[in-house]
């Protein structure tokens, strides 16, 4: 089928209305704190950043969280809507993306007891797992205060341009709190029954609509699937549904999760669009539109959910920083998306480390007047990369999208460097994604790729650019009896070239000896939802049950000489998921350990104060990177100017994210660009 004929026979480009909204297409482009929110000239920031998406084809945006009041905010300083003063900045971001073609909803968000400081909120003073503030009661007249200022947000946000809003009534934020038994303990008429607690939302959107009039769309993001103990029962989702429907919501987005439940929602081993089966589920108890959400990161995704008949449209967060024209390119040149791989290291983990969001395979992304993607060399160079890991590949597309003449030597048989060995962990399959976009975009732009080709000084001679990006190598493990032969390292054991029995013991506990640790206990029949215990019929409070796990096929023990918690270094907002999976799967940790030799098929070590033996059938090396560049010090001799990039130039800390970036400013380093 033409590209076109198949377009236009897809739903997800079918026009939808929200009460008086009409949208050109049935993709929302969910709310994403990105913390320009926050930042100096961040508005202006914001609304390129927003402009873009709106250019790209979303059909609506929703804004990153804004708190109605100073006690929601998310953290001090954060994000509010309460004056008439602040119009005039948001402004600046509804004006651009309505002239860029698109239309904005203002996303309102009261934290409660999850806003990170010590004067927050909540319907009583129970303080949340992952907060260290314990939340003060609200009094009735708070509570009744509180729904003020949300309508009051509202009106600001219509003042300022916006389209409509989006309450956040999900993700274990304030509303989420009043609804559910454990986090109310009110004897007001904000608490007892369900039907008491359902009317803080419920005054909430009356009193919108009251504000607002008829004309602005109010998005409901009603938690489906809480994923707590004794959160909502599937009756009192559908029940608050209609009640909402009723004071007048234009549609209803769906939540899955609050933030402190210990099952993944949003991280790259949950199943692509894994989620819809939820909104499905309410499907037909309104008549609103449904929005269902979590992990969608194709619009070949989308369209399957819409055409399953799972809801009425799909919102994306992640993918729009991943590429800002989704949409459009989905519909032209659907294999030239940069498509989100799920792993929460450049956005997600940067706002909890109080970091501008972007993206890992797209630095750009909130960084949009950096490194304009019509920018063009003044002068055009010969250009060669040596090396096709993420950073030569990112390297090598920047270049010529400068209008560089590129050639990439890569002395393997193909392109991807490490990308090759992180696909091949469970979970992380979506880095085949990245490889495909490359290799696109290499061809598109017309790089010179020369595989099973090894550079040296006489081939890179001709180029008047030398990047050299040739990664890392695996450190040695150095003990007396290293060099046994069940000793093997990660590289091996990921590529299928060494055997692994039983008992293993896995030498150094970073990403790598995780990942290695999953790959070993990976079963193939292993089931997301079974695994972490989640309902996917809906019939037990907050869809819990019972988890179901394959026995592991391995026995393993996860080794590592400093003191700190084993994986602790992991990412912020995935690395209790890594954690708690081994854990699941009875791997045990050892810390503090001082290696003594392996003799015998046995491990001698030191823990805690005591000298252990331990047998082993395998012993996976994971000790970590040195860096690999062993062309830097032929050129240097012949006096050939170079950069290195990646883990070529430093292997400490090194992860995708900095090398794809790295690859782009060395890309905008190689001559003056306009
Ligand atoms: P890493 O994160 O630096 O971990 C290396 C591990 O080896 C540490 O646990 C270290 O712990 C141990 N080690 C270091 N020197 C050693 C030695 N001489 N002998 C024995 N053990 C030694 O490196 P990586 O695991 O190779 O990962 C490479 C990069 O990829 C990292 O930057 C990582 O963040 C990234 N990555 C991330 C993920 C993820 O976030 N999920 C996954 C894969 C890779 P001790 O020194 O305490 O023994
Ligand atoms: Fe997606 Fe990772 Fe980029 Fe976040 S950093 S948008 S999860 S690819």
């Amino acid at each position: 089928m033409l590209t076109s004929d198949r377009t236009s026979a897809m739903q997800v480009f079918q026009p939808i209305q929200l009460g008086q909204l009409k949208l050109q297409n049935r993709i929302l482009m969910g709310s994403m704190h990105t913390g320009l929110e926050e930042a100096r000239g961040g508005f202006e920031a914001l609304a390129r950043f927003y402009a873009d998406r709106a250019k790209g084809g979303a059909g609506l945006i929703v804004t990153g969280g804004i708190s109605p009041n100073r006690r929601g905010v998310l953290k001090p300083g954060g994000a509010k809507l309460t004056s008439r003063r602040q119009i005039k900045s948001h402004q600046i971001i509804t004006k651009a993306v309505h002239e860029n073609g698109g239309k904005i909803c203002l996303q309102i968000l009261h934290g409660g007891r999850y806003s990170y400081h010590p004067f927050n909120v909540a319907p009583s003073n129970l303080k949340a797992a992952i907060n260290r503030f314990t939340p003060r009661s609200l009094s009735t007249r708070g509570v009744k205060k509180t729904i003020r200022q949300y309508a009051e947000c509202a009106a600001l946000a219509k003042e300022s341009g916006y389209d409509g809003i989006e309450i956040m009534g999900s993700e274990g934020y304030l509303i989420n709190q009043f609804l559910v038994s454990t986090t109310n303990k009110r004897t007001d008429v904000y608490g007892g029954t369900f039907e008491n607690r359902m009317q803080f939302p419920i005054e909430i959107v009356r009193h919108i609509r009251e504000q607002v009039g008829a004309d602005f769309a109010i998005i409901f993001r009603l938690s489906m699937l809480d994923l707590v103990e004794d959160g909502s029962s599937w009756g009192e989702i559908k029940k608050l549904a209609q009640a909402l429907e009723i004071e007048g919501v234009d549609a209803i987005n769906t939540g899955i999760g609050w933030h402190e439940a210990r099952i993944p929602t949003i991280a790259t081993l949950v199943p692509r669009g894994g989620f819809s089966f939820v909104t499905k589920k309410l499907m037909g108890s309104v008549k609103v539109p449904l929005i269902t959400t979590n992990r969608f990161n194709t619009i070949e995704a989308c369209e399957k959910a819409l055409q399953e008949g799972c809801a009425d449209m799909v919102s994306m967060a992640r993918p729009f920083l991943a590429d800002a024209e989704i949409v459009n390119k989905s519909k032209t040149e659907p294999e030239a998306v940069n498509t989100c791989i799920g792993c929460n290291q450049a956005c997600l983990d940067h706002i909890f480390e109080n970091k501008i969001a972007t993206c890992l395979v797209n630095p750009r992304a909130s960084h949009e007047g950096k490194w304009p993607l019509d920018a063009k060399a003044n002068t055009s160079k010969r250009v060669a990369i040596v090396g096709s890991g993420p950073a030569g590949l990112s390297a090598a597309l920047e270049s010529a999208r400068l209008g560089h003449d590129v050639s990439i030597f890569e002395a393997a048989s193909q392109i991807g460097g490490q990308f090759n060995m992180a696909k091949k962990i469970p979970g992380k399959e979506e880095f085949f994604e990245t490889l495909r976009y490359f290799e696109i975009m290499l061809q598109k732009y017309a790089v010179d790729v020369k595989l099973n080709t090894e550079a040296d000084a006489a081939k890179l001679s001709e180029f008047e650019h030398v990047i050299i990006a040739t990664g890392v190598k695996p450190r040695s493990w150095t003990i007396p009896g290293a060099n046994a032969s069940e000793v093997v390292n990660y590289i091996d054991v990921l590529r299928g070239d060494a055997k692994v029995g039983k008992r293993v013991a896995i030498i150094g506990a970073g990403g790598i000896g995780f990942d290695v640790a999953e790959f070993l206990i990976h079963h193939e029949t292993d089931n997301f939802f079974e695994e972490w215990g989640i309902d996917q019929s809906i019939t037990e409070r907050g869809g819990l049950r019972k988890p179901l796990r394959n026995a592991p096929r391995h026995q393993i023990h996860l080794f590592q000489r400093s003191e700190g918690k084993v994986g602790g270094k992991l990412g912020k907002t995935t690395g209790w998921i890594h954690r708690l999976q081994l854990k699941n799967k009875g791997v045990e940790t050892h810390r503090g350990v001082d290696y003594q030799f392996f003799k015998n098929g046995k491990l001698t070590f030191n823990e805690a104060g005591s000298q252990r033996e331990m047998a082993f059938d395998s012993v996976v090396v994971c000790a970590g990177q040195i860096p690999f560049a062993p062309l830097a010090e032929s050129l240097a001799d012949g006096g050939k100017t170079f950069q290195k990039i990646g883990g070529a130039l430093n292997a400490k800390k090194l992860d995708a994210q900095r090398a794809i970036r790295e690859g782009l400013e060395a890309a905008y380093s190689i001559s003056e660009w306009t």
